[in-house]
Formats: C-alpha cells, sequence, structure tokens
C-alpha cells in the first residue's frame, strides 16, 4: 500500500509534497493547496517547490508550464558550457562566441527576465 502512494507522488519526483506530511501547517499558511507543495515563483500559480532543473544550484517553485520553460533555458545553458570549451579546443571560434552569447543570454533570462520564461512557458504545449 505504501508502496502505491510513493509511485503515485514520483510524478513530480525530487518536489517537497512530502512536507505534507512533516510539516502541513507552513504550506497552508504559504498558501500552497493540497496537490502541491510551493507557489510558482515565475507567475504565482500552485506548483512545486523543487531544484532547479540543470546543474543549477537552487531550489524554487515553480508550476508545471513554468518549469517546463525553465528546463529549456537552463538545459540550453548546461549545454553551452561544454561546446564552448569544445569549440575553443577545436579553435571554432565562431562557435565559441555563440556559445557565449547563449551562456549570457539564458544567464540574464535566469537572474533579470524571468518574465520571459514565463512568456516562454506560455507558448510551450
Ligand atoms: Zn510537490
Ligand atoms: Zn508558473
Amino acid at each position: 500500500m505504501s508502496k502505491n502512494i510513493k509511485r503515485s507522488r514520483t510524478r513530480h519526483k525530487n518536489c517537497y509534497c512530502s512536507l505534507w506530511q512533516t510539516s502541513p501547517d507552513t504550506l497552508t499558511q504559504q498558501g500552497v493547496k493540497p496537490g502541491y507543495c510551493g507557489i510558482c515563483s515565475l507567475c504565482g500559480e500552485q506548483g512545486h517547490l523543487r531544484h532547479a532543473p540543470g546543474f543549477h544550484p537552487y531550489t524554487d517553485a515553480w508550476c508545471d508550464s513554468c518549469f517546463k520553460a525553465q528546463s529549456m533555458v537552463n538545459g540550453l545553458q548546461c549545454l553551452s558550457v561544454p561546446l564552448a570549451i569544445c569549440s575553443l579546443l577545436f579553435s571554432l571560434y565562431w562557435l565559441l562566441g555563440l556559445c557565449v552569447g547563449v551562456f549570457v543570454f539564458t544567464y540574464a533570462l535566469i537572474n533579470y527576465k524571468t518574465h520571459w520564461i514565463r512568456k516562454i512557458a506560455g507558448v510551450l504545449p
């Protein structure tokens, strides 16, 4: 039985829905509804508190559509770093420039232009 419960929760793996068992008061105080564990930091919808996608060492709350958009942006950033190193190794300076551009662009998106991520989330299926 407990195994079944666990499985049904793996839909949002690595989120903090288990807080409902340990400290439900904290969640209700924040206005979080059952079935969720956080308020999306980008759009204010009910969402899940989870580790940032990619190799980004932070935790925040996202709703599902914002999380998808954030995954794309973070993923792109994670890709740009090894690609930049490769382009350096092979002296592909145009690619290096592109990678640096992508990195700076996604960095700006993640840190300053979070409303753009919200817009991306709006156009994603
Ligand atoms: Zn959750
Ligand atoms: Zn959202």
